[in-house]
């Protein structure tokens, strides 16, 4: 197997999400369950770098929740997926849970 040349971007944020703290090195169950890829902070369609600076540890939650929205930082990135998780929860309590149907 060869190494992955952004083994090192993992290694520094020590196999952790930056976005909601999932992974981790010592727990395989929870590293395996977090799905670690390699985000774009500022995604490449905004102009976003390459560069180890604009690279982050993300599980595919938050990556595929993050998307290709225009964030400039780490905490950006933070808010923006709370702030789209609460709008799939409150889809999620309109369209998809039963939970309200017999009240
Ligand atoms: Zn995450």
């Amino acid at each position: 197997m060869t190494r992955d040349p952004r083994h090192h971007i993992y290694e520094r944020d020590k196999w952790t999400c930056q976005y909601c703290g999932r992974g981790g090195s010592d727990d395989f169950q929870a590293w395996n369950e977090a799905w670690l890829a390699i985000d774009h902070i500022t995604p490449k369609k905004h102009g976003g770098s390459d560069k180890d600076s604009n690279l982050v540890v993300a599980c595919h939650m938050c990556n595929s929740v993050k998307a290709a929205d225009l964030c400039k930082s780490v905490e950006e990135g933070r808010l923006i997926i709370a702030r789209k998780n609460q709008g799939r929860k409150e889809w999620f309590n309109k369209y998809v849970s039963k939970s309200e149907e017999n009240t």
